[in-house]
């Protein structure tokens, strides 16, 4: 049976996301961000939360953690790096670990750079990608705990997922990510539509969230920087994947 995928906002622009097996009735948050509209969506639709999936440490992403795991009893699946401080962990998992949320099959990838822990979860029958801070919709984290190489290759490894897969990510940047795409690429068509359906959603107040990936590849500058066309926009023809990855998130970081 199909997950049920609910998208809401937690704190000022994180996203919050429960996933729901209808078969089991078990129910996956991932990520932590802030109690109180975890627990509202999960009591409107009648879920009793059973697991939290965490991408990373940082404490917009697990500062709720404590309180579901004492309210509900949940299991918490983390990423391996125990250095850091993540609260309650049940499970650690890595690169290729496969977890289940009731009958849902979630695969972890290791997607390092924002932080070294960062992992992201695919659940691959369903054709959804929960990419947290690593991959943005037209734009992607900022590289704080890793290296431009690590986050490219990261972002190489999400890039990899088919087109009809749904991205999932954890922050509504996607308006500001579309400002800065323009001013490297303002000439890609692509980019264009998907700023003015940005500029649409958001007057709106609707959520940017989920796009596809197959449109990321096109519209997500960041995700083309093997690309010679993007080396050449940037005056930098003939420079590496990771160069022109680096540039590109050394501007966009002073934009
Ligand atoms: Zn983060």
């Amino acid at each position: 049976m199909a997950a049920d995928i609910r998208v809401f906002t937690c704190l000022s622009d994180n996203f919050g996301y429960l996933i729901h097996d209808p078969a089991t009735g078990a129910t996956a948050s991932v990520d932590a961000p802030e109690a109180g509209p975890i627990i509202r969506q999960l009591e409107a639709a009648g879920w009793t939360l059973t697991d939290i999936l965490i991408t990373h440490h940082h404490h917009d992403h697990v500062g709720a953690v404590a309180e579901l795991k004492q309210k509900y009893g949940c299991r918490v699946v983390a990423p391996h790096d125990k250095t850091t401080a993540i609260a309650d962990v049940d499970l650690r998992v890595g690169h290729g670990d496969v977890i289940k949320v009731g009958e849902l099959l979630a695969r972890v990838l290791e997607t390092p750079g924002h932080t070294l822990d960062h992992v992201s979860y695919v659940f691959d029958a369903d054709k959804a990608v929960f990419a947290a801070d690593t991959l943005f919709s037209v734009g992607c984290g900022r590289v704080f705990e890793g290296t431009y190489p690590m986050m490219w290759d990261s972002l190489l490894k999400l890039r990899a997922l088919p087109d009809d897969f749904r991205l999932y990510c954890g922050h509504e940047y996607t308006a500001s990510n579309v400002k800065f795409a323009l001013t490297v690429d303002g000439d890609n068509e692509a980019l264009k539509a998907r700023a003015a359906e940005v500029t649409r959603l958001r007057a709106a107040n609707e959520s940017t969230i989920p796009s596809l990936l197959g449109d990321e590849k096109q519209t997500n500058v960041f995700l083309r920087a093997d690309d010679p066309a993007v080396a050449i926009k940037l005056r930098m023809k003939g420079a590496t994947a990771e160069q022109v990855f680096g540039e590109l998130r050394e501007r966009k970081n002073k934009s």
